[in-house]
Protein backbone atom coordinates (compact mmCIF):
# COMPACT_ATOMS: atom_id res chain seq x y z
CA UNK A 1 0.00 0.00 0.00
CA UNK A 2 1.34 3.82 -0.60
CA UNK A 3 0.51 6.27 1.26
CA UNK A 4 0.72 9.84 -0.19
CA UNK A 5 2.95 12.20 1.80
CA UNK A 6 1.71 14.19 4.36
CA UNK A 7 3.71 17.25 2.31
CA UNK A 8 1.62 16.17 -0.79
CA UNK A 9 -1.45 16.08 1.13
CA UNK A 10 -1.65 19.52 2.66
CA UNK A 11 1.28 21.48 0.86
CA UNK A 12 0.59 24.79 2.73
CA UNK A 13 1.90 22.80 5.95
CA UNK A 14 4.54 21.40 4.34
CA UNK A 15 5.34 24.83 3.57
CA UNK A 16 5.20 26.55 7.01
CA UNK A 17 6.76 23.27 8.40
CA UNK A 18 10.09 23.81 5.87
CA UNK A 19 10.20 28.04 6.48
CA UNK A 20 9.87 27.80 10.29
CA UNK A 21 12.95 24.94 10.77
CA UNK A 22 15.00 26.53 8.03
CA UNK A 23 14.22 29.88 9.18
CA UNK A 24 16.05 28.89 13.03
CA UNK A 25 17.69 25.76 11.67
CA UNK A 26 20.04 27.52 8.69
CA UNK A 27 22.16 24.51 7.65
CA UNK A 28 19.17 21.92 7.36
CA UNK A 29 17.91 21.45 3.68
CA UNK A 30 15.08 19.90 2.32
CA UNK A 31 14.96 17.43 0.02
CA UNK A 32 12.10 15.50 -1.36
CA UNK A 33 13.33 11.95 -3.06
CA UNK A 34 10.70 9.23 -4.12
CA UNK A 35 7.74 11.09 -2.41
CA UNK A 36 9.42 11.40 1.09
CA UNK A 37 10.80 14.65 2.78
CA UNK A 38 14.64 14.23 4.11
CA UNK A 39 16.22 16.83 6.06
CA UNK A 40 19.99 16.91 6.09
CA UNK A 41 22.27 19.53 6.96
CA UNK A 42 24.60 20.42 10.28
CA UNK A 43 22.24 20.56 13.56
CA UNK A 44 23.83 23.31 16.43
CA UNK A 45 23.59 22.04 20.24
CA UNK A 46 23.04 24.91 22.17
CA UNK A 47 23.61 24.80 25.76
CA UNK A 48 23.46 28.28 28.01
CA UNK A 49 22.91 30.49 24.78
CA UNK A 50 25.85 29.39 23.49
CA UNK A 51 26.75 26.83 20.47
CA UNK A 52 28.06 23.84 22.01
CA UNK A 53 28.57 21.27 19.09
CA UNK A 54 27.38 20.60 15.57
CA UNK A 55 26.15 17.04 14.51
CA UNK A 56 25.67 16.17 10.85
CA UNK A 57 21.95 14.33 10.38
CA UNK A 58 19.32 13.05 7.92
CA UNK A 59 16.11 13.19 9.58
CA UNK A 60 13.49 10.95 6.98
CA UNK A 61 9.76 12.51 7.58
CA UNK A 62 7.15 9.67 7.48
CA UNK A 63 4.60 9.95 4.97
CA UNK A 64 1.72 9.46 7.77
CA UNK A 65 3.85 12.52 9.72
CA UNK A 66 2.93 13.74 12.46
CA UNK A 67 1.20 10.53 13.73
CA UNK A 68 4.48 8.72 13.07
CA UNK A 69 7.85 10.43 14.02
CA UNK A 70 10.74 11.50 12.24
CA UNK A 71 13.69 8.74 11.68
CA UNK A 72 16.55 10.65 12.67
CA UNK A 73 20.11 9.39 11.93
CA UNK A 74 23.88 10.63 12.40
CA UNK A 75 26.04 10.43 9.44
CA UNK A 76 29.46 10.79 8.92
CA UNK A 77 30.04 8.32 11.96
CA UNK A 78 30.43 11.05 14.87
CA UNK A 79 28.65 8.89 16.99
CA UNK A 80 29.30 4.93 17.46
CA UNK A 81 26.08 3.09 16.20
CA UNK A 82 25.55 1.19 19.69
CA UNK A 83 23.00 0.55 21.85
CA UNK A 84 24.96 2.97 24.90
CA UNK A 85 24.99 5.58 22.68
CA UNK A 86 20.83 5.25 22.19
CA UNK A 87 21.54 4.60 18.35
CA UNK A 88 19.20 1.55 17.60
CA UNK A 89 20.35 -1.69 15.55
CA UNK A 90 18.74 -0.18 12.58
CA UNK A 91 21.26 3.13 12.89
CA UNK A 92 18.61 4.91 14.28
CA UNK A 93 18.33 7.67 16.85
CA UNK A 94 16.59 5.91 19.76
CA UNK A 95 15.05 9.67 21.17
CA UNK A 96 11.95 7.86 23.66
CA UNK A 97 10.05 4.57 23.85
CA UNK A 98 7.29 4.69 21.82
CA UNK A 99 4.89 4.88 24.42
CA UNK A 100 6.13 7.93 25.78
CA UNK A 101 5.24 9.71 22.45
CA UNK A 102 2.80 12.05 24.25
CA UNK A 103 5.52 12.95 27.05
CA UNK A 104 7.51 14.36 24.75
CA UNK A 105 6.31 14.83 21.58
CA UNK A 106 2.18 15.48 21.89
CA UNK A 107 -0.28 15.34 18.98
CA UNK A 108 -0.39 18.56 17.50
CA UNK A 109 3.24 19.51 17.91
CA UNK A 110 5.06 20.77 14.54
CA UNK A 111 7.92 19.87 13.37
CA UNK A 112 9.89 22.74 14.48
CA UNK A 113 9.11 21.57 17.97
CA UNK A 114 10.31 17.75 17.07
CA UNK A 115 14.06 19.75 16.46
CA UNK A 116 13.57 21.83 19.14
CA UNK A 117 12.35 19.16 21.63
CA UNK A 118 13.37 15.53 21.37
CA UNK A 119 16.43 16.12 18.58
CA UNK A 120 17.99 18.94 20.57
CA UNK A 121 17.88 16.87 23.98
CA UNK A 122 19.12 13.88 21.89
CA UNK A 123 22.49 15.79 20.43
CA UNK A 124 22.91 17.34 23.53
CA UNK A 125 23.06 14.51 25.53
CA UNK A 126 25.33 12.94 22.92
CA UNK A 127 27.51 15.80 22.97
CA UNK A 128 27.69 15.71 27.15
CA UNK A 129 28.74 12.25 26.60
CA UNK A 130 31.28 13.15 24.06
CA UNK A 131 33.06 15.31 27.14
CA UNK A 132 32.91 12.29 29.67
CA UNK A 133 29.62 13.82 31.40
CA UNK A 134 27.08 10.97 31.88
CA UNK A 135 23.96 10.93 29.85
CA UNK A 136 21.84 13.32 31.07
CA UNK A 137 18.25 12.68 30.47
CA UNK A 138 16.71 10.08 32.92
CA UNK A 139 18.18 6.66 33.91
CA UNK A 140 15.88 4.95 30.99
CA UNK A 141 17.61 2.56 29.69
CA UNK A 142 18.01 1.54 25.88
CA UNK A 143 15.64 -0.48 23.72
CA UNK A 144 13.66 -3.50 25.17
CA UNK A 145 15.04 -2.39 28.67
CA UNK A 146 14.00 1.06 29.04
CA UNK A 147 10.84 -0.64 27.36
CA UNK A 148 10.54 -3.12 30.30
CA UNK A 149 11.33 0.11 32.69
CA UNK A 150 8.76 2.04 31.46
CA UNK A 151 6.12 -0.97 32.26
CA UNK A 152 7.70 -2.09 35.10
CA UNK A 153 7.07 1.91 36.22
CA UNK A 154 3.57 2.48 35.25
CA UNK A 155 2.16 -0.88 36.85
CA UNK A 156 4.09 -0.62 39.74
CA UNK A 157 5.26 -4.61 39.14
CA UNK A 158 8.60 -6.20 38.29
CA UNK A 159 7.20 -9.42 37.41
CA UNK A 160 7.73 -9.50 33.49
CA UNK A 161 4.44 -12.32 33.35
CA UNK A 162 2.35 -9.55 34.72
CA UNK A 163 3.09 -7.06 32.50
CA UNK A 164 2.68 -8.75 29.28
CA UNK A 165 -0.50 -9.90 30.72
CA UNK A 166 -1.35 -5.98 30.87
CA UNK A 167 0.23 -5.88 27.29
CA UNK A 168 -2.39 -8.37 25.84
CA UNK A 169 -5.32 -6.67 27.36
CA UNK A 170 -4.14 -3.52 25.35
CA UNK A 171 -3.76 -5.26 21.63
CA UNK A 172 -7.16 -6.44 21.17
CA UNK A 173 -9.53 -3.96 19.22
CA UNK A 174 -12.25 -4.21 22.40
CA UNK A 175 -11.96 -4.66 26.33
CA UNK A 176 -13.86 -7.24 27.45
CA UNK A 177 -14.70 -7.60 30.88
CA UNK A 178 -14.99 -11.25 31.13
CA UNK A 179 -11.18 -11.17 30.99
CA UNK A 180 -9.12 -12.47 33.62
CA UNK A 181 -7.77 -9.27 35.57
CA UNK A 182 -3.93 -8.99 34.47
CA UNK A 183 -3.06 -8.21 38.45
CA UNK A 184 -2.95 -11.96 38.97
CA UNK A 185 -6.10 -11.39 41.81
CA UNK A 186 -7.80 -14.09 39.85
CA UNK A 187 -11.14 -11.84 39.73
CA UNK A 188 -12.77 -10.60 35.81
CA UNK A 189 -11.09 -7.29 34.56
CA UNK A 190 -14.77 -5.67 35.21
CA UNK A 191 -14.57 -6.59 39.07
CA UNK A 192 -10.65 -5.70 39.29
CA UNK A 193 -8.31 -3.23 37.56
CA UNK A 194 -10.85 -2.84 34.51
CA UNK A 195 -11.06 1.49 34.03
CA UNK A 196 -7.10 1.31 34.81
CA UNK A 197 -6.71 -1.07 32.15
CA UNK A 198 -9.20 0.88 29.96
CA UNK A 199 -6.84 4.32 30.82
CA UNK A 200 -4.06 2.73 29.35
CA UNK A 201 -5.82 1.59 26.43
CA UNK A 202 -5.94 5.80 26.14
CA UNK A 203 -3.23 6.47 26.36
CA UNK A 204 -0.87 3.43 24.19
CA UNK A 205 -2.02 2.62 20.69
CA UNK A 206 -2.66 -0.71 20.29
CA UNK A 207 -0.26 -0.82 17.89
CA UNK A 208 2.65 0.41 20.14
CA UNK A 209 1.37 -2.09 22.89
CA UNK A 210 1.80 -4.74 20.44
CA UNK A 211 5.36 -3.85 19.01
CA UNK A 212 6.38 -3.79 22.78
CA UNK A 213 4.49 -7.28 23.71
CA UNK A 214 6.71 -8.77 20.70
CA UNK A 215 9.77 -7.61 21.60
CA UNK A 216 9.45 -7.97 25.49
CA UNK A 217 8.27 -11.62 25.01
CA UNK A 218 11.06 -12.48 22.71
CA UNK A 219 13.79 -10.84 25.04
CA UNK A 220 12.20 -11.72 29.02
CA UNK A 221 9.47 -14.31 28.35
CA UNK A 222 10.64 -17.52 28.95
CA UNK A 223 11.87 -15.60 32.48
CA UNK A 224 10.03 -17.02 35.22
CA UNK A 225 7.95 -14.31 37.49
CA UNK A 226 10.31 -12.87 40.14
ZN1 LIG B 1 -6.74 -6.56 38.96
Amino acid sequence: MTRTSWHLVDPAAYDLAKRTVTEKYHHLHFVEHNGIVIIRGSFPVLFEQRELDRFAIEVIIPPDFSRDLPLVRVTGGRIPPILDRHINNDGFACLFVAEEKAKYYPDGSSLLDFFDGPVHSFFLGQALVDRGEPWPFGERSHGVAGIREYYEELLATTDISVILKYLQCLTPREQKGHWECPCGSGRKLRHCHGSFVYKLRQSIPRKVAKVSYEALKKEYGTQSPS
